[in-house]
């Protein structure tokens, strides 16, 4: 059976980065539950606290994140709430995990390491962040996924998911987890508008590095013509020369659906900034039904108290009978 799952940091409100390169692959019909399929979305607070987090806010995120998430299409009944007994299964994991490998990912996950520090821990990184992809590599196999819907910033961690995987198959002589395979969009990994080396995040301290996707349309108009661009003339897509501009066509290209190359062809005369003007329609045109159902949401407490409420009894269901099985195979039951 195919089994589609992925996970979203409650850290805020979701950027075009996070819709473009993951959800949008949430939300389409391919991904959805049927028979033969399921699909399983989850929050997954227990790795926000990789970084130091306020208890109420959290709480509220988690709420605002799965209104986002309602308000992109995604059906409610793949919504799984987090916090299951992982501790077991991720404790075991970590047996099959090479430090160095973890450590590398960790220190790559380079605002997490300063977050960190700033939070005290007097010899930078620490145990939970170190073991925070085998935190994720347990979720993914927990649900025996198949399919991961990501940005390219996860792959590494699938890789990871994998390894343990194969590791634990080939030791208990048992196909018990199937080896999850990435699903990538077209937009897979979005720059930031500032700093076309880095990737759009949520946690990224300025603001104007992302599109979020409750802006309002003068600051979606002002990020765009902000955002960095070069002094090479005309519309191209070359991201190795020209990688601001190649960002902007890459998301003009997924909010609209088309290849980058039918962008190009549009606009290759065009000048940056007519460029930056069409880019902000499209994306004005793009977020506003979605804000308007983020607005009803707010209002429907009730209803979404219920979706988590049921993704909540969902996940225990499913991850419970998988953890029986694991601490069996574990011999510790
Ligand atoms: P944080 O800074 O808190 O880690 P984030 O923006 O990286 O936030 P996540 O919650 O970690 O968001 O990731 C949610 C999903 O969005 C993941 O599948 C991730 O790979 C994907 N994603 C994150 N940033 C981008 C991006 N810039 N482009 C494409 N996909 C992205
Ligand atoms: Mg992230």
């Amino acid at each position: 059976p195919e089994v589609t799952f992925s996970g979203i940091q409650p850290t805020g409100i979701p950027h075009i980065g996070n819709f473009l390169g993951a959800l949008s692959n949430w939300v389409s019909p391919q991904q959805t539950t049927s028979i033969t399929k399921t699909a399983l979305y989850t929050i997954v607070d227990l790795h926000a606290l990789t970084v130091p987090q306020d208890p109420t806010q959290l709480r509220k995120n988690k709420v605002d994140m799965t209104i986002s998430l309602l308000a992109c299409g995604l059906d409610p009944a793949t919504v799984l709430t987090y916090l299951v007994d992982l501790g077991t299964s991720t404790f075991r994991m970590c047996m099959d995990s090479k430090l160095y490998y973890a450590n590398r990912m960790a220190k790559s996950q380079k605002k997490n390491v300063q977050s960190i520090e700033d939070a005290d821990t007097s010899s930078g990184l620490c145990l939970g962040l170190l073991a925070y992809p085998v935190l994720q590599a347990a979720d993914i196999l927990l649900y025996k996924a198949t399919h991961v819907p990501i940005g390219e910033d996860n792959v590494q961690h699938l890789e990871l998911a994998r390894d343990i995987a194969q590791k634990i198959n080939k030791l208990y002589k048992q196909d018990i987890f199937p080896l999850p395979q990435p699903i990538l969009a077209p937009a897979k990994r979005i720059m930031s508008l500032r700093d076309p080396t880095k990737k759009m995040s949520k946690s990224d301290p300025l603001e104007q590095s992302r599109i979020n996707l409750n802006d309002l349309p003068s600051t979606i108009a002002l990020k765009i013509k902000k955002a960095t661009t070069d002094t090479i003339k005309g519309i191209t897509y070359d991201p190795e020369n020209r990688p601001a501009i190649s960002n902007l066509v890459t998301i003009y290209a997924a909010v609209q659906g088309v290849d980058v190359e039918e962008i190009v062809e549009e606009h290759s005369a065009s000048d940056t900034m007519k460029f930056k003007e069409a880019l902000t329609n499209v994306l004005i045109e793009k977020l506003t039904p979605l804000q308007k159902e983020i607005e009803r949401l707010k209002n429907e407490h009730g209803y979404v108290q219920q979706v988590l409420q049921e993704g909540n009894e969902k996940a225990s269901l499913i991850a419970n009978k998988n953890l029986d099985e694991l601490y069996k195979l574990f011999g510790l039951r």
